[in-house]
């Protein structure tokens, strides 16, 4: 069925100046070049600066800042981050490269995201047992680990390959941005029908200046042989489609979109939109593949672990633990209580899905405003902590490079026991997001049987009620405020 148009929707890149700018090729490029900037002064300060983690702009930068403006943005706007990742200036050299390497294939077996699900894991296990938040220095090489990863990647491989199947830090963009208040869309679907070089998936490469219409017919697109887009897009060269193989009309979600906005200028009919959605949209209407649901439910049981681990109780039980099991190795006491809590959370989530007379993936993306709620209050605690510290650490950092800049007052030490109340306000909205989002699927699946519709609801009500319990005790802990000047 073709759907009709859909221009009546709020369209972001409407709005004018930010809509042209967003249009503009070299925005991107705009965006990334401050980040790669912080990127470079954070590795040379992890290196040379002081090995105090409140007092580096590794540290602050990546573990107080970057996750806290993330989950903020995310939940505000979209996917900015990976908007502006400065990772992505790596495709200069890796297109360079490539010309004297040939391309792979990525392994069929690696197309999904069971090898990102793993490296997310690794990396949390790594966070806590090097104590990542804490060293400059450490901080510095993930950061090179990081570019090196990137470029290697899609060099070896097509570009986009790195930010689909490998990077933990994308992919967990993606899956909060599940509840995020925009997403990419066709503004008339009859136009793509017609389209017949799908650019926005394909590429363009540009050959006329002649504008074409926004709502044009084909007979008008078939006059022009490749024809050009809006005013913002008047510029010579070749528009390229999108990395991670997204094609537009058929977007029913924000799982993979970088918010590159190269489906935006590829467009030769300026066709597509960042539209303003309901940010629980995502969590009623998707039916994520097996791999992305099984990462959702990981990413939102994960959040409880990681955060748990910030807490005085995670100390008494990891020391219970270490008499019970007879070992004092960190290693493997992370490992029973980050498996226990993650395997355990999955179980329960899988339990749930079958006495509702579903599979995970029928009901794993009802977790996402969970899964925000619980990541985005808990970054929000850090950020609040330490926000304070990154303008001061940069200019000593500067200053470090030679440069003449006074020094900034020495930053208050913020309080913490304001915000559990904003944690709590985010935890219930979260939870009603999430609780409504279930409804909906089980009033769905139960066709206007009240009886069968409470018996595949109930299940899920629990197990975001265990969810947004567990949230709360952790929340209302005093937690160790890991990189700001109250630790
Ligand atoms: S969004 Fe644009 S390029 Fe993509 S199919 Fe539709 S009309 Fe064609
Ligand atoms: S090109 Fe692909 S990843 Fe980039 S904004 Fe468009 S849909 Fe998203």
């Amino acid at each position: 069925m073709i759907a009709q148009p859909r221009a009546s929707r709020f369209n972001v890149l409407r709005l004018p100046v930010v809509g042209t700018f967003l249009r503009w090729r070299y925005s991107r490029f705009v965006l990334q070049v401050p980040l790669f900037l912080l990127a470079l002064l954070a590795v040379f300060d992890g290196f040379t600066g002081r090995q105090i983690a409140p007092v580096n702009v590794a540290t602050v930068s990546v573990w107080v800042h970057y996750r806290g403006l993330v989950a903020l943005a995310i939940a505000l706007v979209g996917n900015l981050f990976c908007a502006a990742c400065p990772l992505m200036l790596t495709r200069g050299p890796s297109k360079f490269f490539s010309r004297f390497i040939p391309k792979l294939e990525f392994p069929k077996w690696l197309q999904n995201k069971f090898l990102v699900l793993g490296l997310t894991v690794l990396f949390l296990f790594c966070y806590e047992f090097f104590d990542l938040w804490a060293s400059p220095f450490l901080t510095a090489w993930l950061i090179i680990g990081y570019f090196a990863a990137a470029l290697i990647v899609d060099t070896l491989f097509a570009a986009g390959t790195f930010c689909k199947y490998v990077c933990p830090l994308g992919n967990f963009n993606f899956a909060i941005s599940g509840a995020s208040p925009t997403q990419i869309t066709a503004i008339n679907a009859n136009v793509c029908t017609s389209c017949e070089g799908k650019y926005c998936l394909n590429g363009r490469l540009e050959t006329t200046t002649t504008r074409a219409p926004l709502f044009g017919n084909r007979s008008e697109h078939v006059l022009l042989e490749l024809p050009m887009a809006g005013e913002g897009h008047a510029t010579r060269g070749s528009f390229p489609g999108c990395e991670t193989d997204l094609f537009v009309p058929a977007i029913a979600s924000n799982t993979d979109c970088t918010l590159c906005l190269n489906c935006v200028r590829a467009c030769p009919y300026d066709n597509v939109a960042l539209e303003v959605r309901s940010p629980i949209q995502e969590a009623i209407t998707a039916r994520p593949k097996a791999d992305w649901a099984l990462f959702i439910t990981v990413l939102t049981w994960a959040g409880l672990v990681n955060a748990f681990a910030m807490i005085p109780t995670f100390f008494s039980f990891a020391t219970s633990l270490s008499s019970f099991l007879g070992t004092r190795s960190e290693a493997v006491l992370l490992v029973v209580i980050q498996g226990f809590g993650i395997l355990g959370g999955v179980a329960l989530s899988s339990l749930a899905a079958r006495l509702s007379g579903a599979k995970l993936r029928d009901y794993a993306s009802v977790l996402l405003p969970m899964c925000l709620g619980i990541w985005g209050g808990h970054y929000l605690f850090h950020f609040i902590t330490g926000y304070a510290t990154l303008l001061p650490n940069i200019v000593t950092a500067l200053q470090h490079l030679g440069l003449p800049l006074a020094n900034l007052p020495k930053p208050s030490i913020p309080r913490a026991d304001g915000i559990f109340p904003v944690q709590v306000v985010i935890t219930y909205v979260a939870l009603a997001a999430s609780g409504y989002a279930a409804f909906q699927k089980a009033s769905v699946s139960s066709n206007g049987d009240s009886r069968s519709l409470i018996f595949k609801l109930l299940p899920q009500v629990l197990v975001l009620l265990v969810i947004a319990t567990i949230t709360l005790l952790i929340f209302s802990q005093p937690m160790q405020a890991r990189g700001s000047l109250l630790t």
